[in-house]
């Protein structure tokens, strides 16, 4: 793409790898084409020698990645003649949802935990106009009520077992490769239900593959003969690794988790719909899973805002946090490239920002001497 020509979205920009027919209304907020920034004041305080990078998911126009799937899922269901929308949530599909739905004329319905959503994702939803079903229980009772009542009621279902929602996402990986020039060594990101490490394994498999190749069994799109493999972009594919929050992490258990807890309420899932798949991720990159606690959560997404001036959600600190300690730890190995999904805006969590601030914060009177004397203290 030319740096002046006008962007239009993700599914224009990647249309030939995309499930979308020739005449099929597009719906889109321009979403995609994301900031892929080079992190400069973080790796000096590691020990190691790295080149790190961050995909700043973020700046999506709902604030989060969830838009790449949803733009993909929402112009289908339109196609499909649908004429509403649901999901279970913990905040960002809904808040996603919401919006493209909006934007197409579609009722959203989303069903979120009762108290556990972060305040932005709930004024999104709310002010896009969906219905908001707040249920007594967490995202997993959710996604368990949606998936049976989509048998019985005139409504498609948008969460990531929408397979539409993987493709959109995959093209995360497409822009990663494309502003690189290659893949990176490693892609760490946050796991949830672990639709997105999943999708970005197919992105980069697609990326890889050479006409029709299909390169891995984790894409369930087309059973093996890969339609969107064309030309190979890279010659190589990244090892991918999967954190999770300590108190929500069913793939370092081995098993799910029923009473799922964690501060990064965007992964506070103890039943992965990705299973199957994300664990295919992980032997075929020759990749692991860890997990973080809440405080090392919390320390990466405040060095991340405070060192290099990039405020994400607590979730999305989460590949930051495990990636330094993998870093530290020899696990990624010295002089390589990595990037870490920041999967979400740090202002969809006002609570959990303030919450943590250590100040400073002055209180003083309206001189300029009170001023003055505040700012003089506090040089560096
Ligand atoms: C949805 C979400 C995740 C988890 O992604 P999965 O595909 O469910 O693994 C992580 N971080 C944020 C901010 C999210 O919204």
């Amino acid at each position: 793409m030319s740096p002046l020509a006008r962007y239009t979205g993700l599914i224009e920009r990647y249309r030939d790898r995309l499930p979308i027919d020739d005449d099929a209304e597009i719906i889109t907020l321009r979403e995609g084409n994301t900031p892929f920034i080079r992190l400069r004041n973080i790796p000096r305080r590691l020990a190691k020698e790295v080149q790190l990078y961050v995909k700043y998911e973020g700046l999506n126009p709902t604030g989060s990645f969830k838009d790449r799937g949803m733009t993909v899922a929402v112009t289908k269901a339109v196609a499909e003649g649908s004429r509403a929308i649901v999901c279970a949530s913990t905040g960002n599909t809904s808040a996603s949802a919401a919006a493209y739905a909006a934007r197409a004329g579609l009722t959203a319905f989303v069903v979120i935990p009762d108290g556990k959503i972060a305040q932005g994702k709930l004024a999104q939803a709310l002010m896009e106009g969906a219905v908001v079903i707040q249920i007594k229980g967490n995202f997993d009772d959710g996604l368990r009520i949606v998936k049976a009542l989509v048998k019985e009621a005139p409504v498609t279902i948008v969460n990531s077992i929408n397979p539409y929602r993987l493709q959109g996402q995959k093209t995360a990986a497409f822009e990663i490769v494309d502003d690189l020039g290659r893949a990176p060594d490693y892609h760490c990101l946050p796991v949830g239900n672990a639709g997105n490490i999943t999708a970005h394994w197919i992105g980069y498999c697609e990326y890889a593959g050479a006409h029709g190749e299909c390169l891995t069994s984790a894409c369930l799109f087309c059973g093996g003969k890969c339609p969107y493999a064309r030309n190979a972009v890279s010659d190589k594919r990244p090892v991918m690794v999967g954190y999770q929050a300590t108190g929500a992490a069913p793939f370092m258990r081995g098993h799910m988790v029923d009473q799922p807890e964690t501060v990064a309420t965007a992964i506070r899932i103890g039943h992965p719909q990705s299973w199957e798949q994300a664990w295919k991720v992980q032997e075929e990159s020759g990749g692991w899973f860890d997990e973080c606690t809440d405080d090392e959560i919390l320390a990466a997404q405040k060095l991340l805002a405070e060192k290099e001036g990039i405020f994400c959600e607590p979730a999305s600190a989460t590949s930051l946090a495990g990636a330094m300690r993998d870093i530290e730890g020899g696990k990624i190995a010295e002089n390589s490239t990595i990037v870490c999904t920041l999967t979400g805006h740090g202002l969809k969590d006002p609570d959990a920002a303030i919450r943590q601030s250590t100040g400073p914060l002055l209180r003083v009177d309206a001189t300029l001497a009170e001023v003055k004397r505040a700012i003089l203290g506090n040089m560096a």
